[in-house]
């Protein structure tokens, strides 16, 4: 008899396998421990106020495309995505700000009147730099199943210096362009994967490509748009989506999955389960102990993770003609901020902003008159050494005093407001430490020991998701979804 595949978890990544194997023909359910889907990807209202509370920049529109073009739709009968322009504002502590603008004419002429000339051509050499990693790179490391030594080694040798795995983001950076603010503003892309760009290899600067030439895409009723758009899909395929529906136990015998149970004690057979969990979190407390060896699970849960975040949602009376979508507000000494994340464990003394605005774009999204801000700043993922219940108040004051800083000053303006800790964004998203990306890529080789899609110890077991190949972000993880499925399909071609 066939048994559906299970996938435990309705993130992104769980949704985007789920939608490719039941396009293929297989039964699918999905187990969603949460009573909505998304994960991480996720929306509050409040007293007209709506906000997403996780991702809030997406790029590469083309990953979503092929999602809906394998289950023979489109997507913009399901999300209609806008591209942003300006991408972002960057505002700088001396006064100073420009746009970063897609159109690459637009932004040399921006860049050559913000830091003169031979910036603004080392600007559109790091373009092309960056191009040329995203070329050699994407099939290994982005596009395909994980890499593998010998997929990596047929890389071309003449290939190898640009991929630039041996200087740091920030030392390729500064060989492009000179001025500081620019290095600031080019190392920011680290941060995308919850990484330093003093830390991470220079392979990284892909993410400027993805983002500086390829674009931002925002979609029209917010960011969870995407979430419901894969919801729907899904379900019109057939896929079966349980909400309220934790897992306690992914279930094996002889090396094999068989099913899960779940937390009320009740049990599915599976002939096979995608976890969209953090892949510590199965091994630590899905699988049974005897079905693993130990080993793994000290592996696993002893990696770096990538940075978490403290989050503000404000509703702000009145409107700041000033700000775009998407700003950035960042800090005097950028080396510093990282310091105090990656080495010293504590959110930065002079954190850099994030401040977005959907109302800018869905007017719906505040009151008449007044606005949505999402604001962001990095901090360390968990650990002894921050502890946030004592902090919470007078780390929020302090952000909104650099605002003010900014000329932004919101204080006496703020309706409604929510925060989030690294502490709130484990418990609602059961991100391990409050990890955004999953693993930190501080390390050039995280990449090479990134989790597998295909367990290697038990057969029948799979991953989708942030911390398993191709890495965080929502469209990896749509990626991820696409790697897993087609695993399974591989491992069982016969069963449509
Ligand atoms: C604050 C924040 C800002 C971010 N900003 C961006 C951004 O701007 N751009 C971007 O691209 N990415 C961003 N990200 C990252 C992005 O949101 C994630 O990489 C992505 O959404 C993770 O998807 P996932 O498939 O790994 O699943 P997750 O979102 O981790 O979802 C996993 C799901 O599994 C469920 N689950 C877990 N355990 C069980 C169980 N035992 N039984 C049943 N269900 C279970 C959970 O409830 C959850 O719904 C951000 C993340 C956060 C938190």
């Amino acid at each position: 008899m066939t048994h559906p595949i299970i996938v435990i978890g309705a993130g992104i990544g769980g949704l985007s396998a789920a939608i490719r194997l039941r396009a293929a023909g297989r039964p699918v359910t999905i187990l969603e421990a949460n009573s909505t889907v998304g994960g991480k990807m996720s929306e509050i209202r409040a007293d007209g106020f709506r906000w997403d509370t996780g991702p809030s920049v997406i790029t590469m529109r083309h990953v979503f495309a092929d999602l809906f073009a394998a289950a023979e739709r489109k997507l913009e009968d399901y999300l209609t995505l806008l591209p942003v322009d300006p991408l972002t504002r960057y505002f700088y502590p001396d006064g100073t700000r420009f746009d970063a603008l897609a159109d690459r004419a637009a932004m040399s002429a921006t860049l050559r009147a913000f830091a003169g000339e031979s910036d603004a051509a080392g600007y559109l050499r790091y373009l092309d730099y960056a191009r040329r990693i995203h070329d050699i790179t994407g099939g290994v490391f982005i596009y395909n199943d994980p890499p593998t030594f010998w997929r990596v080694a047929r890389t071309p040798l003449r290939d190898i210096p640009a991929v630039d795995p041996l200087r740091t983001m920030d030392g390729a950076i500064r060989s492009f362009v000179r001025s500081p603010k620019l290095r600031q503003f080019l190392g920011r892309f680290a941060t995308y994967v919850g990484a330093s760009p003093y830390l991470a290899p220079a392979t990284l600067n892909v993410i400027a490509d993805v983002e500086l030439s390829g674009g931002v895409w925002y979609p029209q009723g917010g960011i969870y748009a995407i979430a419901r758009a894969f919801e729907r899909l899904a379900r019109e395929l057939g896929v079966e989506i349980r909400t309220d529906t934790p897992v306690s136990r992914i279930d094996v015998a002889n090396g094999r999955v068989t099913g899960v149970t779940l937390a009320d004690g009740s049990r599915l057979d599976a002939d096979a389960v995608i976890a969209n969990v953090d892949v510590a979190t199965v091994y630590e407390k899905l699988l049974p102990r005897d079905a693993v060896s130990p080993r793994p699970i000290t592996r696993l849960t002893n990696v770096e993770p990538s940075c978490s975040g403290f989050i503000l949602l404000l509703g702000i009376e009145g409107q700041h003609a000033d700000l775009a979508h998407h700003n950035i507000f960042f800090s005097r000494d950028y080396r510093r901020e990282f310091d105090d994340i990656f080495a010293r464990g504590v959110p930065p003394d002079d954190p850099t902003i994030y401040v977005a605005i959907t109302a800018k774009t869905d007017p719906g999204h505040a009151p008449d008159g007044g606005e949505n801000w999402f604001v962001l700043v990095n901090a360390p993922a968990l650990d002894e050494r921050y502890d946030w219940s004592k902090n919470v108040q007078a780390y929020r004051d302090h952000v909104l005093n650099r605002l003010a800083e900014f000329g932004c000053d919101v204080r006496g303006k703020i309706r409604v407001e929510r925060r989030l800790t690294p502490v709130d964004i484990e418990r609602m998203t059961g991100a391990r430490r409050g990890a955004l990306y999953g693993v930190s890529s501080n390390d050039r080789f995280n990449a090479l020991r990134r989790p597998h899609n295909r367990a290697r110890d038990v057969r029948g077991l799979y991953f989708a998701g942030g911390t398993t190949h191709p890495g965080g972000g929502v469209p990896m993880v749509t990626l991820s979804g696409k790697v897993a499925a087609q695993m399974v399909l591989a491992d069982s071609p016969d069963r449509v």
